[in-house]
């Protein structure tokens, strides 16, 4: 029971607060737990995060107000999670416990199985006398206790005695039972009662019997169950990965252990989180962001009343407050989608995984068919062992592909523009065949851009540097970015030369117009974000494809992962150029997933599998690896690659960007921090390299400039105690310049 508190608030600030804690709030001030408290001129919700803090002989502390949860919110192990989070991140300890809580469970919604119940404070002989003393007239306090002690009498003192039933029994207002209340009769409280209901059920689903390669991989994690490991598993998509997930659960559930199982963009992959549940039933509790806040608040409070002990969900399942934590798993681990975006601290739940599971003693298992590179270098590091599954489980064949030279087919056939010669017939007998096919390309809308065919300079966003996107059904131009749009008014010219611009590329509309008029009789289904703004769209989409309802799927990456229909032979990648010329490091890496993730659709089933991935750079060295499922050779020449450039596995990335609707205001704070951290960087031994000033990219957006700082260290930790912590104050936002550190960006 502690007399003081340190407190960390949500807002970005760094130190801590103590305060006293009255005593009749001390045996809930624990450690975890929410309170309010004072801060300057206003009353804030902050986290008890240490408890009885050396305090100073002589100073006065204010009091902390009340306590906001009945117990605590953050376990003891997320408490240490979360303090990692804010050293390696660089925020505040209270902004990066604001992320371990889903909004609707901070906000403590009252609709959402918060009652107000009743507690009674006397025995039934007290009341009995109560009652009998009590003269007729105060017949208001006559009818409570009556009701008080019916209840009391009751066998049923389980259920919740709720406020409403007492004044609906009683027929009195709320004034009359308060007054009970002070007089210590009873208690009110408000109080968590969430339904208990099993989640949607799914078809049960009865384990097979594992292959060698999956026995092997199952024995070596459990060898290591009670203790910290970490795994990679290594298995080409339909290898049996899942399964392999699914026992190492079932023998920590035996264990009376929990489970958490990171997946990525579950909205889009209904059927992982069905395998799941199919196999353990009302002890899976699913998390992830299409949900609504209630079921995502009932979600929560089912893991942390320990109903729910296997947790599948997106990255902010990393803070699940499970106890007794069996495993944790990350499928796909090389997912970018396990990065936070858009708010502080930018965390990558894949690596928090790793460090969860180090805090807790338990194996820690990330899955993939294309590990990162991070991982990868961690098996050679033996800092992780490495497992694999070598063949496909679910499939007759081995898939072909064949890569496409898309500058050939523009000059036979250009009106057919991403639709090759080779796509053309293999569709054809696809679909003479009545098997389905995927075809993937990573553009939205109907023409990515207009250019001028003079100087190349294209219509941008007038908030944005990127190109507005034509929409034909909207007759719009769109940002992709920020989502400006204006009504499509041609003829435009360019603002260089005065020329006329030209629609330039295909974008999936148009792609689909393509097709309708090559192969008219086929149906097609076009899922991007565009089709899917809906609530349930995507689900309707794809439950509409698996029965077959039409035979093409036309989409963006929403396409690229997880589906597993199994009268897909067929699937198309449209234009691998797209991922390969974003001015990223990753870029190679990144094409290199994606192709073998959407091929990888394809063949699941009885039927053997084929796939074509077109380009107009075939030469290139990372589309030919991943056309042959050369893995060892595109990890062995990209390894090189950044080993000679000293990137990312080989150094840690930390990005510093400073935005402005001014840019000079910007680039000044940019060109301060850049002084301040050269002259510090003298103290940091190891590697440190650090860029000029130079633009982000995009260099605007939202109609703000954007100008980044770029470094690279060996040790994270040790550039943020000599290079960021001491310059604290430069990267502060401010009202004018804006300031985020980005650390491992991808
Ligand atoms: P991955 O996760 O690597 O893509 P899955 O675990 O989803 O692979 O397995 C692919 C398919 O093969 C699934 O339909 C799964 O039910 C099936 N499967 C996996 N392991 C076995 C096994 N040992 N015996 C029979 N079928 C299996
Ligand atoms: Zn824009």
């Amino acid at each position: 029971m502690p007399s003081y508190v340190s407190i960390a608030f949500e807002a970005n600030l760094d130190t801590h607060y103590t305060y006293s804690v009255p005593e009749d709030l001390r045996a809930g001030a624990v450690m975890g737990t929410r309170v309010m408290a004072p801060l300057g001129h206003s009353q804030r919700i902050g986290y008890i995060v240490d408890e009885d803090p050396a305090v100073p002989e002589g100073v006065k502390l204010k009091d902390i107000l009340s306590l906001v949860d009945k117990k605590p919110m953050i376990t003891s192990p997320l408490m240490r999670l979360a303090l990692f989070v804010s050293e390696y991140y660089f925020c505040g300890l209270g902004q990066a416990l604001r992320c371990f809580l889903p909004a609707p469970v901070r906000h403590r919604a009252s609709d959402c199985g918060m009652v107000h119940v009743v507690k009674i404070k006397k025995d039934l002989k007290e009341l009995n006398e109560l009652y009998e003393n009590t003269p007729e007239r105060f017949w208001k306090k006559r009818n409570i206790l009556r009701c008080l002690i019916v209840r009391k009498g009751s066998s049923d003192q389980k259920t919740p005695f709720l406020l409403q039933q007492l004044k609906e029994r009683s027929e009195c207002d709320l004034a009359s039972i308060r007054a009970l209340e002070k007089a210590g009769v009873l208690e009110t409280a408000l109080e968590q009662h969430w339904s208990l209901r099993d989640d949607e059920a799914a078809l049960p689903n009865v384990p097979p019997e594992l292959t060698e390669d999956q026995k092997t991989a199952v024995e070596k994690v459990l060898e290591k169950r009670n203790e910290f490991a970490a795994f990679l598993l290594h298995g080409v998509t339909g290898s049996g990965k899942t399964e392999v997930y699914l026992h190492i659960i079932e023998e920590a559930l035996k264990a009376n252990k929990t489970a958490i199982v990171l997946v990525p963009e579950i909205a889009l992959t209904p059927q992982t989180a069905d395998r799941f549940r199919g196999r353990f039933g009302s002890k899976v509790a699913v998390l992830h962001s299409a949900q609504s806040d209630k079921e995502r608040h009932n979600q929560w409070w089912r893991i942390r009343e320990g109903s729910a002990r296997v947790v599948v969900g997106a990255r902010s399942a990393i803070f699940s407050p499970v106890s007794d934590l069996g495993c944790v798993i990350v499928d796909e681990e090389h997912e970018g989608s396990y990065k936070q975006n858009g708010e502080a601290p930018y965390y990558n739940a894949r690596d928090l995984a790793v460090m969860r599971a180090k805090l807790e003693n338990c194996p820690v298992i990330l899955g993939s068919a294309t590990p990162s590179l991070e991982s990868i270098r961690n098996v050679k590091l033996g800092k992780y062992a490495l497992l694999s599954l070598t063949k496909r489980v679910c499939a007759v064949a081995d898939i072909k592909t064949e890569l496409v030279d898309l500058n050939k087919e523009v000059q036979v056939a250009s009106q057919f523009g991403l639709i090759s010669r080779s796509l053309k017939s293999a569709l054809t007998e696809c679909l003479g065949k009545r098997e389905q096919a995927i075809l993937f390309l990573n553009r939205r809308g109907y023409v990515p851009r207009l250019i001028c065919p003079e100087c190349y300079e294209t219509k941008k966003c007038p908030s944005c540097s990127v190109p507005l996107a034509y929409h034909k059904r909207d007759n719009q131009l769109k940002c992709h970015l920020c989502g400006y749009t204006e009504d499509y008014a041609p003829p435009y010219n360019c603002q260089e030369c005065g020329t006329q611009l030209k629609p330039a590329g295909y974008g999936t509309q148009r792609v689909e117009n393509l097709l309708h008029a090559m192969f008219p009789e086929a149906k097609i289904g076009r899922m991007d974000r565009d089709t899917t703004n809906k609530r349930g769209a995507h689900e309707k989409i794809l439950s509409d494809f698996a029965s077959h309802e039409f035979d093409i799927l036309l989409g963006t990456q929403m396409i690229a992962k997880g589906l597993d229909f199994h009268n897909v032979t067929l699937v198309g990648v449209l234009n691998a150029d797209i991922s390969l010329n974003t001015p990223d490091f990753r870029s190679g890496e990144r094409t290199f997933q994606l192709v073998t993730q959407v091929v990888g659709r394809s063949g699941r089933g009885a039927k053997a599998g084929r796939s074509i991935v077109q380009s107009f750079t075939p030469e290139d060295a990372t589309l030919i690896f991943a056309t042959k499922s050369n893995w060892d050779g595109f990890v062995k020449k990209e390894l090189e690659e950044r080993r000679t450039l000293n990137y990312p596995p080989f150094s840690h990335i930390i990005e510093i960007i400073f935005r402005s609707k001014d840019s000079a205001k910007a680039y000044e704070a940019a060109s301060k921090a850049r002084k301040k951290i050269v002259s510090l960087s003298k103290a940091l031994p190891g590697y440190f390299y650090l860029t000029e000033v130079e633009e982000a990219y995009p260099s605007f957006a939202f109609n703000e400039y954007r100008w980044q700082l770029h470094m690279r260290v060996n040790n994270v930790m040790r550039a943020m105690e000599t290079l960021l912590r001491p310059i604290k104050a430069n990267l502060k936002s401010t009202s004018l310049v804006k300031c985020q550190v980005d650390v491992d960006p991808v």
